[in-house]
């Protein structure tokens, strides 16, 4: 059994490393663990004394939406030498610490499992120098626990590590901002991105920004590249696009082997075509400020993990890393860990770019070939012309529907189908109202905000049907692909109750789930939802920089419908002490037993709570209810505010995860539809993310999943996260009346 345990973060510092310290700390001493803090890696686990700390509940508080790590990071000599970790072990031992959690990149990983199978021989040599007289028993074994943190994305075991999420969107918010500046000089953009060995932030970046050109270390590159490269930049030049963006990741390289540095890529393209290059190398900015929401999520769930599995280990050390597949936290060896992740940058030091691929996975060559495709200069099959495939984007606008478009769009036309925009959702298809899109004017919609075909909610009625069937023979529309939310679900529904009455609208369908408010069946993720959370994030961020010299609690009420999806992740990612669930409801007792919580914390105290409240948690406990309950339990303790969010959080520019899940949709979506209408097929598919993985199922799987009369599905997978959430922010640990911790 595990008594006492330490964090510790090394190497290279990823966004998000906090979140991980802090749910490490706070489920430790939730479990009755002794928790120590290791400033700087190893280093400071080898420097010993003041460096190997014990933490507290408070200490780790305020620390989420800090960028870097609080404990600090580095690079150790000394660890690499086995002098160097029998003082580790020393340090270790002092303190009867039996249990190290690291997070790291590979090579912190690989410190962590020498660490653990030196450990008895170290212990040995400790007892003979007489160290160990007269203290506790040592340890017979020292278990670790890995965390992946590396904004580089190259680590096997899990499918995301800490920080590249956050990593991608300053990267793709980077090549927006280019793209306007390129746009009004006719420039070309030269973007580098970090990854020596992975190319996977230049690969996304390049899918989310809409880059011209990608250069990645996994790809080998014939030896003539550059006039490839160089002639698609002037044929984009010679049909208008205003911009040229090509991105490169650090670790691109030459078919000899050689890297491909920046400055030449501007020369080639300067020298060749005579044409204004600009060069920007991203540098440390892809590792800098606060972290995303779903990087603070994904750390705090793997801390939590790391800390259960360390409890419930048995005799057998542990040295394992935790990580995230499919959405779901997996276990694998420190070894194989560290042996696959090295396994690539092997390969590719050998010249042997396939198997490297192979190892980066299916998804990574996917998308490499879509980001082929959508650099394209023109569609590489002629459009038949035998009708066309309409799209809609149905009821709220979400941010990622238009990415969703343009590139469903552009799989489509190169496939050889024409396609069509419905302006207004339904409403398009009862009046006739289209809107052409072509395909060079399709790569600027990939980033752009809301839907630029419109959205309109609108039930349609058996007149309504009537009128869409008449629409879809009139203008030929052989295929419909419907990218919205619930009530787009429905109105699909409406119309394939009437295929057997109107010929017309027995035609295949594809639905795509966006909606900010995640609650669709099939589908753990809706594009949108990472935007508004991360909206929401940022914004209760904002609120808590106000604590000052006035105790508040601030009520804050966010979207969602009927699913807490928002309120919950957004309580997980920013700290708020409280969610109000849709899904559980508000009562009488909870609100009692939330305003003592509420008045001990001030009292200890406390400077700032923040309570979430779902829009639909509750019919007679509204936002407004709940504030005036506190604000009269106050006493003079605190003051209460009321933040209604509302639509600033469907607003900006999609979020990187967003326009990543948008373009998987949207390319699955044409693929789909195409091969439906090669085989004459008249199905209604619908898309779902579940984890990483894309799956297609058929409408009646789909509504099987639905819980109708609550508006949501079934199953939500993130309420598994609620006690996680509350146990982290609760307000009790935070200093007891008598002074205790
Ligand atoms: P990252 O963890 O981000 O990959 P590094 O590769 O620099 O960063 O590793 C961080 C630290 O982990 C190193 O400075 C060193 O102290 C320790 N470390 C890395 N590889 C080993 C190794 N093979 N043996 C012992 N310690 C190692």
């Amino acid at each position: 059994m595990v008594r006492s345990l330490a964090v510790m973060t090394s190497g290279g510092d990823a966004p998000g490393m906090n979140a991980g310290i802090r749910a490490v700390v706070r489920r430790a001493l939730d479990c009755g663990l002794k928790v120590y803090g290791i400033e700087n890696g190893y280093e400071g686990l080898v420097a010993g004394s003041g460096s190997v700390r014990p933490l507290g509940w408070s200490d780790v508080g305020g620390i989420l939406p800090r960028g870097g790590t609080f404990l600090g990071t580095a690079r150790s000599e000394r660890f690499r030498t086995r002098e160097g970790r029998l003082l580790a072990v020393k340090n270790l031992v002092a303190q009867g610490i039996d249990a190290l959690v690291v997070i790291g990149g590979d090579g912190s990983l690989m410190g962590a499992h020498i660490l653990a199978e030196e450990w008895p021989s170290h212990v040995e040599a400790l007892q003979k120098e007489g160290f160990l007289n007269g203290a506790a028993e040592a340890p017979t074994a020292l278990h670790v626990m890995g965390l992946p943190g590396s904004i580089d994305n190259d680590l096997y075991g899990t499918d995301m590590s800490i920080g590249v999420d956050t990593a991608l969107n300053h990267i793709v918010h980077a090549i927006d901002d280019l793209t306007s500046t390129a746009a009004s000089h006719q420039r070309t953009f030269v973007v580098e991105t970090m990854g020596r060995h992975c190319g996977y932030l230049a690969l996304m970046g390049a899918l989310g920004g809409g880059a011209s050109w990608v250069l990645v270390p996994e790809e080998e590159l014939d030896l003539r590249w550059h006039q490839k490269m160089t002639r698609a930049i002037e044929k984009a030049r010679a049909i208008g696009r205003p911009h040229q963006m090509v991105v490169v990741a650090e670790g691109a390289r030459h078919p000899d082997g050689l890297p491909i540095r920046t400055e030449e890529l501007k020369k080639i393209l300067a020298e060749r075509l005579g044409i204004d290059v600009r060069v920007t190398v991203l540098g440390h900015v892809q590792r800098g400020g606060a972290p995303s929401a779903f990087d603070r999520i994904l750390a705090t769930r793997l801390g939590v993990a790391a800390v259960d599995a360390l409890v419930q280990a048995g005799d057998e050390p542990l040295r394992h890393m935790v990580g995230l597949q499919k959405n779901r936290v997996v276990l694998t060896p420190l070894m194989e860990v560290v042996e696959k992740s090295q396994a690539v940058g092997k390969q590719i030091d050998q010249g042997f770019y396939q198997e490297a691929q192979k190892l980066r996975g299916e998804g990574f060559i996917r998308t490499l070939d879509l980001i082929k495709t959508l650099t394209r200069i023109e569609p590489a099959a002629a459009t038949h012309t035998d009708g066309v495939v309409g799209l809609l984007t149905g009821g709220a606008d979400a941010p990622g529907m238009n990415t969703a478009v343009s590139i469903a769009a552009r799989c489509l036309m190169n496939e050889g189908f024409s396609v069509v925009g419905v302006r207004d959702a339904f409403m398009g298809l009862i009046r006739g109202e289209f809107m052409p899109l072509e395909w060079n004017e399709l790569t600027s919609w990939v980033n752009r905000p809301s839907s630029d075909l419109g959205t309109m909610r609108h039930e349609l009625t058996a007149e309504d049907v009537e009128r869409v069937a008449e629409t879809i023979e009139k203008h030929q529309i052989r295929g419909l692909i419907a990218i919205g939310g619930l009530g787009t679900y429905q109105n699909v529904v409406r119309l394939s109750e009437k295929a057997g009455e109107f010929r017309a609208l027995n035609i295949p369908m594809v639905l795509v789930p966006a909606t900010i408010d995640n609650n669709l069946p099939g589908t753990e993720f809706t594009i949108g939802c990472d935007t508004a959370l991360n909206n929401i994030v940022q914004a209760l961020d904002k609120i808590r920089h106000t604590a000052g010299a006035t105790k508040r609690t601030f009520v804050v009420e966010v979207m969602g419908r009927q699913s807490g999806f928002l309120a919950l992740m957004a309580a997980l990612a920013s700290g708020a002490e409280k969610a109000y669930l849709p899904e559980k409801g508000i009562t009488l007792a909870e609100l009692n037993e939330d305003v003592a919580a509420l008045r001990e914390s001030f009292q200890c105290g406390k400077r700032m709570v923040i309570y979430l409240r779902n829009e639909n948690a509750s019919r007679h406990y509204t936002t407004d209810f709940i504030s005036r309950l506190l604000e009269e339990e106050s006493h003079g303790l605190y003051q209460v505010r009321t933040a209604i969010l509302g639509h600033l959080q469907r607003g900006g520019v999609p979020s990187a995860f967003d326009r990543i899940l948008a373009s998987r949709m949207g390319s699955v979506a044409a693929r789909e539809m195409s091969a439906m209408l090669r085989r004459d097929q008249r199905e209604i598919l619908v898309l779902g993310q579940r984890g990483r993985g894309l799956e297609v199922f058929t409408l009646s799987q789909i509504l099987q999943e639905m819980d109708m009369k609550e508006g949501r599905p079934k199953h939500q997978w993130f309420l598994e996260l609620v006690a996680t959430a509350e146990a982290l922010a609760k307000h009790a640990p935070v200093c007891r009346l008598d002074g205790t911790e």
